[in-house]
């Protein structure tokens, strides 16, 4: 069975006494049992501090990017041993910032997927298209794109430790919303082409976050839909009360 999943992305936002702030606020709001599975990916130097802040909670931790080798002169960068060594299991992987500022390609993103699923990580597989591509309507094109090159060399056991989040580039940060029904209709294909590529069950089991200018007063309508089982939040995660609300939407 499918869950579902809200993950705040806070991106490079807050140092370490408003990440502690912002941490302090989530736990207290926090129902004991909320609607969803959450997550948080802080800044890689804040991940410490934020895994050991919400140990208790049921709130995952995750980062917002790793590197896809073992170890090594890779100057910057960070490995997948070293998040698990302070207890991060989750990353977040093929963001579009990573994507389009850092030039992350599908081959580089598909070695990185390995090294999650080798070490047991759980993924939160970020796509979706930009906005030449919507409005030549190759959306469905450059999604299927994406995942074949990204993410479907994985084997079937590794999607249950996959989740996907479809973010449309149009709508990241820019208060544009894709309409419930435009999401809709991409996670459906998203999962029958999964169940095409997999089989019927793991198309039914994966998750799928919707990721774009989610906030508290549209929440509700887009995670309705029959094939949207969450979303990826980036601005609206860096305030408690609206990321709770985003939290309590379904
Ligand atoms: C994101 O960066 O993943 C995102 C969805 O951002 P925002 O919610 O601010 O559009």
């Amino acid at each position: 069975m499918r869950k579902n999943i809200v993950a705040g992305n806070w991106k490079m936002n807050n140092d370490l006494a408003e990440t502690m702030e912002l941490l302090g606020h989530l736990k207290s709001q926090l129902v004991k049992e909320p609607d969803a599975e959450v997550y948080v990916a802080p800044s890689f130097t804040n991940l410490y501090n934020t895994f050991q802040c919400l140990k208790e909670t049921p709130v995952k931790v995750a980062a917002q990017n790793m590197h896809y080798a073992k170890n090594g002169a890779y100057t910057g960068e960070v490995s997948a041993s070293m998040l698990k060594s302070i207890g991060v299991e989750t990353v977040i992987l093929g963001h579009s910032e990573r994507r389009a500022l850092f030039n992350e390609t599908d081959e580089m993103l598909a070695k990185k997927v390995t090294t999650a699923i080798e070490n047991e990580m759980t993924v939160i597989f970020c796509f979706g298209e930009v906005l030449k591509d919507r409005k030549a309507e190759k959306h469905f094109e450059v999604v299927k794109e994406q995942l074949e090159n990204g993410i479907f060399h994985v084997s079937k056991a590794a999607w249950k430790n996959i989740i996907l989040a479809y973010e449309p580039v149009w709508a990241i940060g820019t208060g544009e919303t894709a309409s419930p029904e435009q999401a809709q209709e991409v996670h459906a294909y998203v999962r029958k082409i999964v169940g095409e590529k997999y089989d019927e069950q793991t198309a039914q089991d994966v998750s799928i976050l919707y990721g774009g200018s989610v906030k508290p007063d549209n929440a509700k309508e887009i995670f309705a839909k029959k094939d949207v089982d969450g979303g990826l939040i980036g601005g609206a995660a860096l305030k408690a009360i609206d990321f709770l609300a985003i939290v309590n939407s379904f």
